[in-house]
């Protein structure tokens, strides 16, 4: 792609104007852009390279041809010497983050559909072998500002693209949401991201973070153990189903961990018909 690219001498200034700044992360920051000579409305992903790093053809090529609804689309990828642009699906509701802050905690039927559609999604990256590795509330987005609008997974694989050696990173950026077996550097499977789907799904309902303590080693260990308690205060109106999926979810050993499919298959989670059942 990047071959391609080069050959073609497109620049990301020649088809795109760069507008106002959306948001940013550790090593990116995501601003408006629109596609010259349309109303097109796009975001931008600038990422800083680091030193001697390509992007990966093969993935790139996965990564682009994902289509699904519950995810962010990718549209196109362009590369200079210092920075990669990525042009991305424009979205405008927000993180989930800033809804779970301004609500306080979600009810089960919000906080139901909310995992549905990011199961849904994350079931399609995990048949096409792309492990998300990041998944966190600040890395979900509403499409837009209405109250019932669905829910994009963003910022997969894109590290994994400015950054191909996965061992090489540093744990991860945000310890909360990091399963046991990438703490101890000894796993990299799909299961990774149930482990963070889990901790999603109890911040949700809860209010706080299950493995929350005061500096970042009580968190490790306390993670490594899986360690937390469903606290009466808070969940003793909640139904066996929501804890129960969280506790097939929260399980130290990766391989016995719900995948996608079988978490989608969850009573809490199911079809209409079963949610309201288990809700009730
Ligand atoms: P990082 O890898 O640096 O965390 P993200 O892809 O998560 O970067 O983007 C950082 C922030 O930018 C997001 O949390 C979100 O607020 C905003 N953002 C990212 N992608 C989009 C998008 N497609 N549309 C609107 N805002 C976005
Ligand atoms: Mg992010």
């Amino acid at each position: 792609y990047w071959l391609y690219e080069s050959i073609k001498d497109i620049r990301f200034e020649d088809v795109y104007d760069l507008g106002k700044e959306l948001g940013k992360g550790g090593t990116s920051v995501v601003h408006e852009c629109n596609r010259i000579g349309s109303s097109e409305k796009w975001a931008a992903k600038v990422i800083q390279k680091k030193v001697d790093k390509r992007i990966v053809t093969a993935e790139i090529g996965i990564l682009l041809s994902v289509s699904h609804e519950n995810i962010i689309r990718l549209k196109e990828v362009f590369e200079t010497p210092n920075h990669f642009f990525m042009v991305l699906e424009l979205v405008t509701g927000g993180e989930l983050f800033d809804r779970i802050v301004s609500r306080g905690s979600y009810n089960e039927k919000d906080a139901s559909q909310c995992i549905r559609q990011l199961l849904d999604g994350l079931r399609y990256l995990h048949e096409r072998g792309i492990i998300h590795r990041d998944l966190k509330p600040e890395n979900l987005l509403y499409e837009d500002e209405r109250e019932e609008a669905k829910l994009k997974i963003a910022d997969f694989g894109l590290s994994k693209i400015a950054d191909s050696d996965v061992h090489t990173r540093s744990v991860c950026g945000t310890p909360g949401y990091c399963a046991p077996e990438v703490l101890l550097r000894r796993g990299c499977g799909t299961a990774m991201d149930m482990w963070s789907v889990g901790v999603i799904a109890f911040i949700l309902l809860g209010g706080y973070e299950p493995f929350y303590a005061d500096n970042d080693s009580d968190m490790y260990r306390r993670i490594l153990r899986a360690q937390y308690t469903f606290d009466q205060r808070w969940w003793s109106g909640i139904s066996k189903n929501a804890r129960d999926l969280i506790e097939r979810l929260l399980v130290l050993d990766a391989d016995a961990r719900l995948t996608a499919g079988q978490a989608l298959r969850h009573p809490w989670v199911g079809g209409l018909a079963a949610r309201e059942d288990s809700l009730a």
